[in-house]
């Protein structure tokens, strides 16, 4: 090898010892009559010292001409440092140099190589690669690769095994937009790219593998936020002969593997299982982050009314009248509450208004609709709350799905504004027995809310004709800090049930027969009873990472148009090849 070692490895056990290493120029103090170095690779840094006197003037000529990010080749013997340097590993030593060689030359980096980079998010995207010599972007990909490792430990030693899917196939049901790839071969026709392995999963299942497992890509052409990629990675995960509580039992096992092993944290055994109806009713979502309180409660809806009748028009007609308690807040100024209505009234939330009650220190409550309602009435409000003094309410009115949604975000900002949200604590659960279905207005149908091959659940078989909205299903979701990490379900394995299930989301027989023939068809041929579940890969590191944005977590990420800047793709392809794709464009 060109090194003897990294540059992370010398200690004061290495002083008199001659080693060469390799690495790039991270910096340069050139004091006359001293020149250091600071040598950096993948392990650490070391520095590099020369003395005019003792270092031969031909060596000392080529460290003068050294440049930020030059691949150099640093021969010398390791001796101790005077002035230590605590902050680094190999901070009690030096190299005092007696050969060096240039092995490439660099230009200047467009922004500085450093944990604190001048380089903004274009810059550093567009020289990626440079960006990734950032020992704090190196760590996110070392973190990843870890939790990979440790994933394959852990489902090794259950029995799993590890099968490739292919990545040319036709649509798949996970409910965004294909990506397509045209083929040559087959003109006017195209594969589509795998959304997840979802299907070929469960032919495996039907092939007898009855543990199986791929970190695998999946594509999903969705509009991007923080937390998307077109292109993304699943632990994705299948078994046979099992029942939901078994693969909880299975997954549960392996996060808390992944905690332990690469953050060294002890998750609870047994993790909390919330009904989907029970998230909303209290989270107003079907993730929601309970690491803080804050919990709704609702002052009409169904088990309550403490606000009608009294000329109140926003709330006598609102079929849901809902808050949340915000410790410590009533002391909020008259601007910070208008600030906080114009923040719900964005867009993006969408509520018409805000209405609060401060809950004074002497007990007393002060609130925006003081002229509705009378003390006493508002403090059935504070006890229906369970509201300490100090406390702010905030509450929202309207139709109950979507009032919940807007309370939902109200209740994160405030959970982000008091620092209720710490990254570094961890709360995971399980959100269980999701709808089957999912109304959509638009276009007037059912849609599946997770796949269409999740079971509903046996108990609820009968209201499949009479009340498909409500038939819930044995699917399941993994949350950590309000994050949906990894979801799945129980598998409809009978071909019959899966052809019910086809015609509830509006498919002809045919239609079904020509998308998803191959699959009924194995259904066919002794499909054993089967459950899976995959998680987001990308997200999970991004957790564990403490970040909140996946595209740190992954080497060569697209930006928010869904374009990498670097390789500048998508682009155009040559008319050529537009040809003998048989492809006309019309932009
Ligand atoms: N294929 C599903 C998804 O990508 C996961 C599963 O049901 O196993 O969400």
């Amino acid at each position: 090898m060109l090194r003897t070692h990294t540059c992370g490895e010398s200690r004061l056990t290495h002083v008199g010892q001659e080693v060469t290493l390799c690495g790039w120029v991270q910096r340069i103090r050139d004091k006359g009559g001293m020149i250091w170095i600071d040598l950096r690779d993948r392990y650490g840094i070391t520095q590099l010292i020369f003395e005019e006197g003792s270092t031969a003037a031909a060596v000392l000529e080529t460290a003068r001409s050294l440049g930020r990010e030059y691949v150099i080749s640093a021969t010398g013997a390791v001796v101790e440092r005077i002035a230590k340097n605590p902050n680094l590993p190999t901070g009690d030593v030096e190299i005092k140099v007696d050969r060096l060689e240039i092995l490439n030359p660099a230009k200047l980096p467009p922004f500085l190589i450093e944990d604190e980079t001048d380089g903004g998010d274009d810059v550093r995207m567009k020289f990626r690669y440079l960006d990734l010599r950032r020992s704090i972007v190196r760590k996110n990909l070392e973190l990843r690769h870890q939790v990979t490792r440790r994933t394959r430990e852990y489902l090794d030693s259950l029995s799993f095994i590890e099968v490739e899917t292919p990545v040319l196939i036709k649509s798949t049901p996970e409910g965004a937009r294909d990506f397509v790839v045209p083929s040559r071969m087959n003109p006017g026709e195209f594969y589509a790219l795998p959304q997840s392995p979802q299907t070929f999963k469960q032919l495996l299942m039907v092939s007898g593998f009855d543990r199986y497992y791929q970190i695998v890509k999946c594509f999903r052409d969705e509009d991007l936020r923080a937390d998307r990629q077109p292109e993304f990675t699943q632990i994705d995960c299948e078994m046979s002969f099992v029942r939901q509580e078994d693969i909880l039992e299975t997954f549960e096992g392996l996060v808390r593997y992944l905690f332990k092993t690469v953050k060294g944290i002890e998750l609870p055994e047994n993790l909390t299982r919330m009904p989907y109806s029970e998230a909303m009713r209290r989270f107003g979502s079907d993730k929601p982050d309970i690491r803080f309180g804050m919990e709704f409660t609702e002052l009409k809806g169904a088990d309550a009314d403490l606000t009608s009748g009294k000329d109140f028009v926003v709330f006598d007609s609102a079929e849901l009248v809902v808050g949340i308690a915000a410790p410590g807040c009533a002391e909020y100024t008259r601007k910070q509450i208008d600030e906080l209505t114009e923040w719900v009234k964005r867009p993006q939330i969408g509520a018409k208004g805000l209405v609060y009650a401060r809950v004074n220190a002497d007990g007393s409550v002060k609130s925006s609709v003081d002229k509705f309602y009378s003390e006493e009435e508002l403090k059935g409000w504070v006890k229906q709350f369970n509201a300490q003094p100090g406390d702010l309410l905030l509450i929202l009115a309207g139709p109950a799905d979507k009032t919940r949604k807007q309370l939902n975000e109200l209740r994160l900002e405030m959970g982000n504004r008091l620092g209720l949200r710490n990254p570094e604590t961890f709360s995971a659960h399980w959100v269980v027995d999701f709808p089957l279905l999912e109304w959509s207005e638009e276009e007037n149908r059912f849609f599946a809310m997770h796949h269409p091959f999740t079971s509903p659940k046996p108990e609820d078989f009968d209201l499949i004709a009479t009340d498909p909205g409500a038939v819930r299903a044995n699917a399941y979701d993994l949350v950590i800090n309000g994050v949906e990490v990894g979801g799945g379900s129980v598998r409809i394995f009978r071909k019959d049930l899966q052809s019910k299930m086809f015609d509830l989301l509006g498919f002809t027989p045919e239609e079904a027969q020509h998308q998803f023939g191959f699959l009924l068809n194995a259904f066919e041929y002794g499909a054993p009873p089967h459950a899976g579940i995959a998680f987001g890969l990308d997200r999970l590191c991004s957790l564990l990472g403490g970040a909140d944005t996946i595209r740190d977590f992954i080497a060569f990420p697209k930006n928010n148009a869904g374009r990498d800047v670097m390789i500048d793709s998508p682009s155009t392809i040559s008319q050529k090849q537009l040809d003998e794709l048989a492809i006309k464009t019309v932009v």
